[in-house]
């Protein structure tokens, strides 16, 4: 007899800077009432214990992200993260961290820590989880059953950048924090082209609603096999 293994719905999103990415992920999981991974939030926690404790050589920041108790809710309705006992929640979108979290992230060692961490978030997610960032449908969870990399011309990203910061930031920080780190994040992940088997969504000329429709509609292609879905 041929038993089939239930597995949970994993919606994998990779994209650059300024592509709609987290907006995106947490409509997908609201509409299909699954968890969100924000695991770009996860690099940013770490950026700021580094900050915080001013640590500078690469031992010592993975040394100290390893031991790092690190809280990130899978909520798509209510984000939250903490770090060593800190809500870092706002603290993590503050421009010096936007400007700083690549030197962490380029750091083999790091990743390594973190992508374990967002693996067994992953996997723990019962009900099916969107998980997004820049190596997910290629490192983190390449078995995915729906993987998407966002993408969007780069004017159109600086300006939806530079709409979220509002007053925060000028003109050369937003270009910043979008081109130079995308170029910094991207010697250490694939996210500027598809790997083989992941769809290419272009929000330039898209609403937020229509990137999330055509998601869904990828995901909807593919059968639930959660428990109890089939059931009517
Ligand atoms: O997505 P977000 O802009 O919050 O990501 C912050 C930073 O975290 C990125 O610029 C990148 O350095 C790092 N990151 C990463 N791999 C991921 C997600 C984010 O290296 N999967």
């Amino acid at each position: 007899m041929v038993t089939d293994v239930v597995q949970p719905l994993i919606v994998a999103i990779d994209g650059p800077s300024g592509s709609g990415k987290s907006s995106t992920a947490r409509g997908v999981a609201e509409r299909l009432d699954l968890a969100y991974l924000d695991t770009g939030a996860m690099y940013r926690a770490a950026a700021w214990l580094v900050a915080d404790r001013g640590l500078t050589g690469a031992d010592e920041i993975t040394a100290a992200i390893d031991a790092a108790d690190l809280r990130i809710s899978l909520d798509p309705t209510a984000f939250a993260i903490a770090i060593d006992g800190t809500d870092v929640t706002e603290a993590i979108r503050e421009p010096q961290i936007s400007a700083t979290v690549s030197k962490v992230a380029t750091i083999q060692a790091v990743r390594d820590i973190l992508i374990d961490r967002q693996r067994a978030l992953i996997a723990g997610a019962e009900q099916g989880i969107v998980a997004e960032g820049r190596d997910i449908t290629t490192v983190v969870a390449p078995d995915a059953r729906v993987r998407v990399l966002l993408v969007a011309d780069p004017a159109a990203r600086i300006a939806r950048r530079a709409a979220e910061l509002g007053e925060k930031v000028d003109q050369a920080q937003v270009t910043d924090q979008v081109i130079r780190r995308d170029a910094d994040d991207s010697t250490v992940a694939a996210f500027t082209e598809a790997a083989p088997g992941v769809t290419v969504v272009d929000s330039t000329h898209l609403t937020l609603v229509e990137v999330i429709d055509r998601i869904c509609a990828l995901a909807q292609e593919e059968p639930d096999l959660r428990p109890g879905a089939q059931d009517t």
